[in-house]
């Protein structure tokens, strides 16, 4: 059983350092700033629409995730 517990454990730790990392990115955004549209912000390369939960990450963000990979 141990093997589980500590997956478990690897598993938690990994998201911790992605909330860690998020956090850390805010104000982090060094791209172009996004093409507001109707009050939409959309990816400034594609035209799609940024998704809030992107935009609350990374305030001012302007790349969607496909075009900022
Ligand atoms: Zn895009």
């Amino acid at each position: 059983m141990p093997d589980i517990f500590d997956q478990a454990s690897d598993l938690e730790s990994r998201e911790r350092e992605a909330a860690i990392s998020v956090a850390a990115g805010r104000s982090h955004w060094t791209g172009p700033p996004p093409d507001v549209v109707c009050g939409i912000h959309c990816c400034a390369e594609c035209g799609e629409p940024i998704p809030v939960a992107r935009l609350a990450a990374i305030p001012g963000v302007g790349l969607c995730v496909d075009c900022a990979e």
